[in-house]
């Protein structure tokens, strides 16, 4: 075909409601049913072909741990060096297919993804990670389907940059994929994310060996087969699921790894980091490592917030998704003039949260994902009891009898250094300082030095110069910063996601950023009438 088809410009993907006696609603609700009563065998996929590797683990519900969902086989070191061989095979290939026709195949999961797939991977989302159906809708179907319709979007601005030429010559930027495979390892608490680490660069012409998270699995299995089903040529994105220290050993070893995308925890972040770093001689180029990781996300209410409005912040931006993404709030400043108001509604709206098994859509809090997250709460939660410096202002029970059922916790400190302010606990623990209306300046420097992490965070107030002030205090504790706005909820193409400080390398998942890091530039000069005599006319 000879034609430049111009990329459509993207939409982001409209969130359908599950509202009663809505279309939707019935057909999700079969898909849990269906979904919920088998146990999906997945595979390791290389080059096209499935294996099922003799060691499996079983996956199970959060909000009902002895529901089975999935055996997911793990890949042994063998199979994975065949992966990396196989995907550095297809990349001779993949690179070379028009952008154009790389475009059409993320357009077309996309589609999928949003029509025909959609009630599945809601129904996994739900099932395997936890998620009410509003937080599986945001996620599975809208964020993911956003990720590729945007990224392509992006990828197209980004082959248009290109140098100025001048008369007789012609300068050309070609972006030449990353020489070698991309290691990515997604984390259990966004489809989405699990959906855009290997496809990202994929669409640049990159090949990807995909280890997904345990937790995760069964939805991003899901997607895997709409990559499959889009025409994804076999051996460009290799399905990996293993433990962890099998695959990063093996693709860590490996003189062909070109990059690592990871999001996750800091702490393995720092690990694979140091990994490569021990390894820089045996590579054939410089890694490129892009990982997004931890947060203690803070939200700071100046004395002149619109109580109702933060209260909602607190509780939307705390416990929704069980406190569990990376954007949750987890530390916020009160002032004591304010306290008593959003003390009472918090306790009051909390007495109205329903917790339980999402499959009930009554319910807005779920289980946490497994039982090293409910053991590690229930940790803090009984320290916090027992410590004279924290107060529970609500909450604080557990329940693992069925699944692993942590109550939305508000925790109250008189020390604003105190752990519970700077940790991350990855769950619905909302720690609380409440300052005196008069030291704004001195809380600003709390906030900005409170934690290690600078990943999201927000302030409400209706005073311009508090605005103003924090504006320029904080500018560096957070890399997502509301007004006026919870501090979750990121959506691709509107907010560009990602954190500095040991929050990670801030690049912007779902922005043309990232896929920067993706591409290796070579530059063409092309002269037409290139000069036939060496000498230059000052030589006389
Ligand atoms: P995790 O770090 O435990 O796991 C992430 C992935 O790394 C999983 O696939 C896991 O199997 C794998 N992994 C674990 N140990 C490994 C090792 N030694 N080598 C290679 N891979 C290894 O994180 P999680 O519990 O899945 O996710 C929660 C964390 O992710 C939180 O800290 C959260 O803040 C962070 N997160 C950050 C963002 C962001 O954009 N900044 C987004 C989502 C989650």
């Amino acid at each position: 075909m000879s034609a430049i088809g111009n990329i459509p410009i993207p939409i982001n993907e409209p969130i359908l409601s599950y509202a009663p006696g809505s279309a939707e609603r019935t057909v999700l609700q079969a898909a849990i049913k269906e979904l919920g009563s088998t146990v999906t065998n997945i595979p390791v996929v290389v080059n096209g072909q499935e294996h099922h590797p003799d060691q499996t683990i079983t996956v199970t519900s959060p909000q009902r741990h002895q529901h089975k969902l999935a055996t997911v086989h793990q890949a042994p070191a063998a199979l994975l060096q065949d992966a990396i061989d196989g995907a550095t095979a297809a990349q001779q290939d993949w690179e070379q297919w028009a952008f154009a026709d790389r475009a059409a195949v993320f357009m077309k999961a996309a589609d999928l993804l949003c029509g025909p797939w959609r009630a599945r991977m809601n129904a996994a989302t739900l099932l395997g990670q936890g998620k009410t159906p509003h937080q599986a809708e945001i996620d599975a179907a809208c964020e993911l389907a956003d990720f590729l319709r945007f990224n392509v979007h992006y990828a197209e601005r980004l082959l248009h940059e290109q140098p100025i030429s001048v008369p007789g010559v012609w300068n050309r930027l070609d972006y030449r994929p990353l020489e070698g495979f991309v290691y990515a390892i997604t984390p259990f608490n966004f489809t989405a994310i699990g959906g855009n680490l290997p496809t990202a660069p994929a669409i640049l012409g990159n090949v990807a060996l995909w280890k997904p998270s345990t937790t995760a699995v069964l939805s991003n299995w899901l997607f895997y087969q709409i990559l499959r089903e889009a025409g994804l040529p076999p051996g460009v994105i290799q399905f990996v699921p293993g433990q962890s220290s099998t695959v990063t050993d093996v693709l860590l070893s490996d003189p062909r790894l070109a990059g690592i995308h990871f999001t996750g925890s800091t702490a393995v972040f720092h690990q694979l980091w140091t990994g490569v770093a021990q390894r820089l001689d045996q590579y054939r180029g410089y890694p490129r490592l892009v990982g997004e990781t931890g947060g203690k996300d803070f939200i700071l209410a100046h004395p002149s917030a619109d109580v109702d409005a933060l209260v909602t912040a607190l509780l939307r931006g705390a416990f929704e998704y069980q406190g569990q993404k990376c954007s949750a709030a987890s530390r916020c400043y009160i002032p004591r003039s304010l306290w008593p108001r959003v003390e009472e509604q918090m306790r009051a709206e909390m007495g109205r949260i329903k917790m339980g098994d999402p499959a009930d859509f009554s319910v807005f809090v779920g289980a946490v994902i497994d039982k090293r997250a409910y053991q590690r709460l229930e940790q803090v939660l009984v320290a916090a009891k027992a410590d004279p410096r924290v107060r529970i202002v609500a909450g604080g029970k557990c329940d693992a009898r069925e699944g692993w059922f942590v109550e939305p916790t508000v925790l109250e400190t008189t020390d604003p250094r105190h752990q519970i302010m700077s940790v991350e606990f990855f769950g619905p623990i909302l720690s609380t300082y409440i300052y005196e209306d008069n030291q704004w300046d001195e809380v600003l420097t709390l906030v900005d030095s409170g934690s290690p992490y600078a990943l999201t965070g927000a302030i409400f107030s209706q005073d311009r110069r508090a605005v103003i002030a924090a504006d320029k205090r904080l500018r560096h504790a957070a890399g997502n910063y509301y007004v006026n706005d919870k501090c979750t909820g990121a959506v691709v193409g509107q907010q560009p996601f990602g954190g500095g400080r040991a929050s990670g390398t801030n690049d912007k998942a779902g922005s043309i950023l990232n896929l920067y890091r993706w591409v290796s530039a070579r530059t063409i000069k092309e002269t037409a009438n290139p000069p036939k005599d060496w000498r230059y006319p000052y030589l006389g």
